[in-house]
């Protein structure tokens, strides 16, 4: 039987809703489902067309459209793997991942064709472009055009549950991105558990403000809706004007905490505006307890915060029904096993213990492109270990507490960023904080912390330090308190915590 991604999600939308919603974009125009079956089967033609295999990556590097999401479906359809790249990618980065993955084609945006030719060519990958339709432009780019004169009908190649549906590289916080390879069950079976769990239906309408290039607005977004028969207001980007307009015909967002924050920093967030919007949803980065609150109290809606990774999907999700705790990533999804191990061993820890979540399902993606060992090191007995520290507590909820690789080791004791920047967050005049350890002539790694002000706030340093001092063990107090303006962020609102600690490396020297 075919278990293609794209048959068993087409599957769930039938001719009987061709006729409904898919997608509502900002230039006015409207897809229905029909043009999801069509417009991904001219892109499948199109690829086959230029020479296209089963098997072939095919990478993309372009700018959020509907078309890229319709490039993704044909994609798969044709039997071929899917790789996006971050838009925010130089000319050389993209060289390095396309030497990497050996796409048979490369599609960028038009007007990056010239400086990533040679770069395409470098790598033996056929060049093509995707743009953005302007208002009643017909086609954008040269796979655009071959796509709007190639047939609408598409027999979509079968594949096996285990056959790859798409190469994703992690976002690069820790370290170099590495290629998650993702079958077409990984995906679909995780579209499915979450379209049940978060109680999608095609009612739904999908606020989509994220990026197309990362595992959550493509594949939690969109495969979601495409597996409820949802729809979605599609946006370009997270745009505080588009989103405050688009809010009241929603019934769900997706957001990273950076979309709270911006939110609940505009007069316009009341609780008239979200009156239709029945979850809020935030995830790829910690949503501050603080933000929950702020949230809770100026709309009236807890925000559900979920757990999830480049090479997992989701794994973990505060329930629709029932308690969503601030601070927490809820409970494992059903078909989900995570335990917490200890890290050197690897033998399971006691419930409130800290050490590193490891999680096993149908989820869990076929390893690292090309990185046979660095797959065989995170993976123990089927279990894969995410590199992420926490616990689970006596209710069940899995606790985040940081990075393994940002754990803090000083004079040989271990410490947890986030006991320190919770302390800081909770004080008074402190908007946020990032705690890391730099090098210490002493200790080996010392702790210090980087403290955000609140808006037209100055904490002493010596308060906070003084508090500090009263609910912390000595080993555990930073060394430096340093005032900054902001944390770095990419793209995904993520603390680039490896930045800050080159930038302060020398502060105890
Ligand atoms: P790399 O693996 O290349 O260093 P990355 O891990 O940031 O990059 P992603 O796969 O995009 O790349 O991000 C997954 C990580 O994001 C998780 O391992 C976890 O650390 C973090 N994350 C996701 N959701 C949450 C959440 N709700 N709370 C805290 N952290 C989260
Ligand atoms: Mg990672």
């Amino acid at each position: 039987m075919d278990r293609n991604l794209y048959t068993r999600l087409a599957a769930l939308f039938p001719a009987a809703i061709k006729a409904a919603p898919f997608a509502r974009l900002t230039d006015g125009r409207r897809l229905t489902y029909a043009d999801v079956e069509n417009g991904s089967a001219r892109f499948a033609n199109a690829l086959v067309k230029l020479g296209v295999k089963p098997g072939d990556r095919v990478a993309v590097q372009v700018e959020k459209s509907i078309e890229a999401v319709l490039l993704y479906l044909g994609t798969v359809r044709a039997g071929a793997v899917f790789l996006p790249l971050n838009t925010a990618y130089t000319p050389a980065e993209v060289a390095y991942f396309l030497k990497d993955a050996e796409p048979a084609l490369f599609v960028c945006d038009p007007a990056k064709a010239e400086i990533l030719s040679p770069v395409a060519e470098e790598a033996g990958a056929r060049l093509e472009t995707l743009g953005v339709r302007k208002k009643r432009e017909k086609a954008s780019g040269s796979l655009d055009r071959l796509g709007v004169s190639a047939g609408d009908q598409f027999k979509t190649v079968a594949r096996a549950d285990d056959d790859l549906a798409a190469i994703l590289y992690t976002s690069g916080t820790t370290g170099r991105s590495k290629g998650a390879m993702l079958s077409h069950d990984n995906l679909v079976s995780n579209a499915l558990t979450l379209t049940d769990l978060w109680q999608f239906s095609e009612d739904d309408v999908l606020l989509h403000a994220l990026p197309v290039f990362h595992t959550h607005g493509l594949f939690t977004a969109c495969n979601v809706v495409l597996a409820a028969g949802a729809s979605m207001i599609f946006l370009p980007r997270f745009d505080l004007d588009l989103v405050i307009e688009a809010l009241p015909q929603a019934t769900v967002m997706m957001g990273v905490p950076t979309f709270y924050t911006r939110l609940l920093d505009d007069p316009r967030l009341v609780h008239k505006l979200v009156q239709e919007v029945r979850l809020f949803i935030s995830g790829s980065a910690p949503l501050l307890p603080a933000t929950h609150a702020a949230f809770l109290e100026r709309t009236g809606h807890a925000v559900l915060e979920r757990y999830g990774m480049t090479e997992t999907s989701m794994n973990t999700s505060n329930p629709y029904v029932g308690d969503r705790r601030p601070g927490t990533v809820g409970l494992p999804l059903p078909g989900v096993d995570l335990r917490i191990a200890d890290p050197e061993t690897g033998s399971p820890k006691k419930m409130s213990e800290i050490g590193v979540i490891e999680v096993k399902g149908p989820n869990v993606f076929m390893g690292y492109w090309r990185m046979p060992e660095k797959t065989a090191e995170e993976f123990h007995d089927g279990w894969f270990r995410t590199g992420d520290l926490g616990l689970i507590d006596e209710a069940g909820y899995v606790h985040i507490v940081g990075r393994a690789k940002d754990l803090i080791i000083s004079g040989g004791l271990n410490i947890y960023p986030k006991e320190i920047e919770i302390v800081l967050d909770a004080c008074a005049g402190v908007l946020e904080s990032a705690v890391i350890g730099v090098p210490h002539p002493d200790f080996g790694e010392a702790v210090i912390a980087l403290v955000v002000p609140a808006p037209g706030k100055a904490p002493e340093a010596e308060k906070l330090s003084a508090v500090l001092a009263e609910k912390l063990a000595s080993f555990k107090q930073p060394k430096a308190l340093i005032f900054v303006e902001d944390l770095p962020r990419n793209t995904m609102g993520k603390v680039e915590k490896s930045k800050l600690r080159a930038q302060f490396s020398q502060v105890l020297q």
